[in-house]
């Protein structure tokens, strides 16, 4: 299977004391992602989203199950080797460096590490692509709420990701701004060829990006397909 491959992937959350049992959070939970789709995983919060990214990531090992990339086991594959890129809801700029250092970290990352012109052109495509061309020197500091969301996502996409994992990017923005970025993301996740997992629980967001849909509760995947067929057939 090409990209990343989850089978019967369970997870427990140490319990608080030692004579709790442990809580599990996700239950052996199948998932392939097409390569260059984006796929939104749709639940309530406490469904075990958060959860399965950080897993997937590699922040959390599985209690059982493994995760494969095109084939290869990634258990023994450190956070930083695997080639992911996160963005959160509050994916927090750097804010002691301008718009173009924040773009840069993940190129400055990269080994072998590219050149500096070839750093700069690419910030300058980032920048293009998320509609802030010439954004380079601006501090972080003068943004609006939208415009360093476009940014955290110019700087996850920077280095090419193999795979984005996108965590509730925009669930601190008022409903306007929202809608109108998960939108844009959409369009620059396809015009990226980026494959993405997406997590929300808000169903109009998981509609403006996916490709694929799968909904979840109570840590199991229930169903997956095209948004209008789930909603067709709940
Ligand atoms: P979602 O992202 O869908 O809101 P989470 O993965 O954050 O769900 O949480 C799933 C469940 O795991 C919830 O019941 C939550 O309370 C619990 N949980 C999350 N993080 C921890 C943690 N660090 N320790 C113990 N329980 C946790
Ligand atoms: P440091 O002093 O931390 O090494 P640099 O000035 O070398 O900082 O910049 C760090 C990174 O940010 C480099 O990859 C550089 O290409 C990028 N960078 C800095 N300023 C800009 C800019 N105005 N436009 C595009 N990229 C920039």
């Amino acid at each position: 299977v090409k990209g990343l491959e989850i089978k019967g992937v369970s997870f427990a959350y140490p319990p608080a004391s030692r004579a709790l049992a442990p809580v599990p959070v996700l239950d052996s939970v199948n998932l392939s992602l097409e390569p260059g789709s984006v796929t939104v995983l749709l639940g309530p919060s406490g469904c075990g989203k958060s959860t399965l990214l950080q897993v997937i990531s590699g922040l959390l090992c599985p209690t059982t199950g493994t995760l494969t990339w095109d084939g290869e086991d990634l258990s023994g594959v450190p956070v930083h080797r695997r080639g992911f890129a996160m963005l959160f809801q509050d994916g927090e700029l750097f804010s002691g460096r301008n718009v173009g250092r924040n773009v840069a970290y993940g190129l400055e990352m990269l080994r072998p590490k590219p050149s500096r012109v070839k750093r700069e052109a690419r910030v300058a495509e980032m920048l293009e692509l998320v509609h802030l061309e010439g954004f380079e020197n601006r501090e972080v500091g003068t943004l609006s709420g939208g415009q360093a969301g476009r940014v955290a996502l110019a700087r996850a996409l920077a280095p090419a990701p193999r795979l984005l994992l996108l965590d509730e990017p925009l669930s601190a923005l008022d409903e306007q701004l929202k809608y109108e970025l998960a939108a844009d993301i959409r369009d620059i996740l396809r015009a990226e060829g980026t494959t993405a997992l997406y997590v929300t629980h808000d169903q109009a967001e998981a509609e403006l990006v996916a490709d694929t849909v799968g909904v979840m509760d109570k840590g199991k995947i229930l169903a997956r397909g095209q948004l209008a067929d789930l909603r067709a057939n709940p």
